[in-house]
């Protein structure tokens, strides 16, 4: 017999479930959150935190070969990856404490396990022999890499994921990432500019097209096929983004306990960076995307390439490039896409103005902001 103390079960303690758990229990509820390992999940433990400290490393490597340029003697400058990953970990650390206080702060009951469904007639999850049942279960138990068999690529099983990245003790000398993912390009950018010599294996275009098989299939408010059981965050296997599953999971908790039946996340024009060297920044549809819905007459492009004024005086020179994708007679902005020093601090901003329904004359009415890339958005002709 399972005891039912709880109004929602959610498993999982990572972005999605972490965030619908704290909100539930702000609406009210009565909740338990099941997590076998720390807290915070894949962005926290091995994805978009201890990531970005690496690529802010690879960075500070990038722009020491500009320090001559810049009137700076740096000679001689050598890099200790322990240095860093002993302080990338210990900050990982402290992110658990922090996020496992506020969900005791909540009064969110942390059940510490495994949590798999039994097949008791009541939806029913049993973690270490216990069973745990409650009128709402939320699934958010993240994704998990797909691993090549030795068959498929001999010696796969020699390699690692990119969880394994952040447990190496030195920089490989050399490396090989397989995928062509945002992750798999931002770990080769990582090795490469921190010195490894890196190859990146991509195949051809059809195997890169992600299979659904594996996912829960949701609809779009999350719920499975299964009443009084839902799932967001990467499990869904759509936008895998750590701030998607925190929306999903807080629009989901509005709806369940706050009434709000109309409460769910909007999946389009969702804004993403891949931290690659130089970053790129993207939301909406594709040039191509834009060319199938609305038809090629409908489609206007704006290009522009120029190479950001931080180059002036470098030896080093990376391009910026930029691409706005309107429609219709009014050119709405149903795209942006770019690559460069500061496309990914850039991008938010513009995502705000695109979801609004900005036009290109809405962005030739903003007077520009001088001397930076930026402005090359708010003076494309
Ligand atoms: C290397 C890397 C870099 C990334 N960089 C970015 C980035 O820059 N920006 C960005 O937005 N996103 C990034 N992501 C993606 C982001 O981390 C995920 O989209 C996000 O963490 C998904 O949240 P989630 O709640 O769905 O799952 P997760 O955060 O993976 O959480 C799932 C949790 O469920 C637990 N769990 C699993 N099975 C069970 C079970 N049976 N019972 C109980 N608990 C269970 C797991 O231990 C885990 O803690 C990155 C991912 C990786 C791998």
């Amino acid at each position: 017999m399972a005891a039912a103390a709880y109004e929602l079960l959610v498993l999982g303690g990572g972005s999605g479930g972490l965030a619908g758990a704290r909100r539930a229990a702000e609406l009210g509820a009565r909740v338990a959150l099941v997590e076998p390992q720390r807290l915070g999940g894949t962005c926290v433990n091995v994805g978009c935190v201890p990531k970005k400290v690496m690529w802010n490393t690879a960075v500070h490597a990038e722009f020491v070969h500009d320090h001559a340029d810049y009137g700076f003697e740096t000679a001689g400058v050598k890099f200790n990856w322990r240095t860093i990953k002993e302080k990338r970990d210990a900050y990982v650390r402290r992110l658990n404490d922090i996020y496992e206080n506020n969900v005791k702060k909540a009064h969110i009951n942390i059940i510490r396990g495994y949590g798999k469904f039994t097949a008791d007639p009541e939806p029913t999850i049993e973690v270490n022999g216990k069973k745990y049942t409650a009128p709402h279960i939320l699934i958010a138990t993240g994704g998990r890499p797909a691993v090549p068999s030795d068959s498929e690529i001999p010696g796969a099983s020699l390699g690692m994921t990119s969880d394994g990245f952040f447990d190496l003790e030195e920089l490989p000398r050399r490396s090989v990432v397989v995928g062509a993912g945002y992750i798999a390009v931002e770990m080769v950018g990582i090795l490469s500019t921190l010195g490894s010599k890196s190859s990146l294996l991509i195949r051809h275009d059809k195997g890169v097209r992600m299979d659904t098989k594996g996912h829960v299939v949701v609809d779009e408010y999350q719920n499975t096929t299964r009443r009084g059981i839902y799932a967001v965050g990467d499990v869904c296997g759509r936008a895998l983004l750590t701030p998607v599953a925190i929306a999903a999971g807080r629009k989901l908790a509005h709806r369940l306990f706050e009434g709000r039946q109309d409460s769910r996340l909007d999946y389009e024009n969702i804004p993403t960076v891949v931290f690659s060297h130089p970053p790129i920044g993207t939301v909406g549809l594709t040039e191509e995307e834009a060319m199938a819905i609305h038809g090629k007459d409908k489609v206007k492009i704006y290009n522009t390439s120029f190479t950001p004024l931080y180059h002036a005086v470098t030896q080093r020179k990376v391009k910026c490039v930029m691409k706005l994708v309107c429609t219709g007679k009014e050119e709405k902005v149903v795209g942006l896409h770019m690559q460069g020093l500061g496309c990914d601090e850039m991008l938010q901003g513009f995502a705000v103005a695109i979801k609004m329904g900005a036009t290109k004359a809405d962005l030739d009415n903003t007077v520009a902001i001088h001397p930076t890339s930026a402005e090359e958005l708010v003076t494309l002709r």
